[in-house]
């Protein structure tokens, strides 16, 4: 009989942490799976980052997620990044492979397996994302990995919306990138083939407010909104009276943290859409 003395660890390290999903996401996962692993959350400060990275190499933490604040900053402590890492410049996931570190970014990734679910394509697509802050950022490069046409950045503040897309033009400077407010007005909107919602508006304290005009888009746009919590944000309320395809942000928290678990087990595809549809109903209990 397995015991606890012989589960691998996992955890998320950030703060706050206490309303993470990823325990109940990833524990799920290491059952259905049969995995003797164990996944905990750890309330960390600034400037304790570094000495917790060596506790974990010492004690031997198999891999680790990472949030606010230290998605960026934990950089500078890694043995070693990947690709997207390197144009993204934030962190989410870190395997300990015989203590080295090795960090890695599963949030645009999550996203863009949630469009294949969805069986949304996005080549030669105009994509509008909201919001110029972490996920934005992650989404932004993943949709420019993937060859859209173009990509409109639009944020409350334009000045983080001008600082992406020129992140995006230097290293993607085939994809056409521009930037605006949220008023969007300097958008063309018949032009815009989806909307990725990377804004927290939506979310509480802001339910009842959607991040932009809807009116004025084509007619099979295609409204993401990558908030989970509440299932159907004002955005995407008004988004479905108009008729247009909606998705909300559950597929992309399964998915990114499903990534996280190849990268940490080190195997591809295990078991995939089954343990996904698993996962989403236990964490209906959670979210609705
Ligand atoms: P973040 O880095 O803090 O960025 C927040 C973004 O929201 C910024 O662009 C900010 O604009 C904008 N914003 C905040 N309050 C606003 C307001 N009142 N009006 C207009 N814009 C406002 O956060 P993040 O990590 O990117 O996360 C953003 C959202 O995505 C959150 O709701 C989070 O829960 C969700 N998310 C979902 C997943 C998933 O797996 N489904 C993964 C990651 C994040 P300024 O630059 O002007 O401040």
């Amino acid at each position: 009989m397995k015991t606890i003395k012989d589960k691998d660890i996992y955890c998320l390290i950030g703060n706050p942490v206490s309303k993470s999903l990823s325990p109940t996401i990833h524990n799920s996962y290491f059952e259905l799976i049969g995995e003797n692993s164990i996944y905990f959350t750890f309330e960390i400060k600034e400037e304790k980052l570094e000495l917790i990275l060596e506790a974990f190499k010492i004690l031997n933490v198999k891999g680790f997620n990472v949030t606010i604040p230290h998605k960026i900053t934990i950089i500078n402590y890694l043995d070693e990044v990947s690709e997207d890492v390197k144009v993204l410049g934030a962190v989410n996931t870190v395997r300990n492979l015989n203590g080295k570190l090795i960090g890695f970014n599963t949030d645009g990734k999550g996203f863009l397996k949630s469009l294949e679910m969805e069986k949304i394509g996005i080549k030669d697509k105009t994509i509008l994302v909201l919001g110029a802050g972490g996920a934005a950022n992650a989404i932004s490069v993943s949709l420019a990995m993937e060859g859209v046409k173009s990509i409109i950045i639009a944020n409350r503040t334009i000045s983080k919306a001008e600082t992406l897309s020129d992140r995006i033009s230097s290293y993607f400077p085939k994809i056409e990138v521009k930037y605006d407010s949220l008023k969007l007005e300097n958008v063309n909107k018949k032009e815009v083939d989806m909307i990725v919602n990377c804004t927290s508006v939506g979310m509480y304290p802001n339910q009842t407010e959607s991040p932009i005009d809807i009116e004025g888009f084509k007619e099979n746009l295609i409204v993401y909104d990558i908030i989970y919590k509440p299932k159907k944000t004002r955005l995407l309320q008004l988004a479905e009276f108009k008729g247009y395809k909606t998705v909300n942000g559950i597929s992309m928290l399964i998915n990114q943290g499903l990534c996280s678990q190849e990268i940490w087990l080190g195997k591809k595809d295990l078991f995939f859409l089954e343990n996904f549809e698993k996962i989403r109903r236990i964490l209906k209990n959670y979210i609705e």
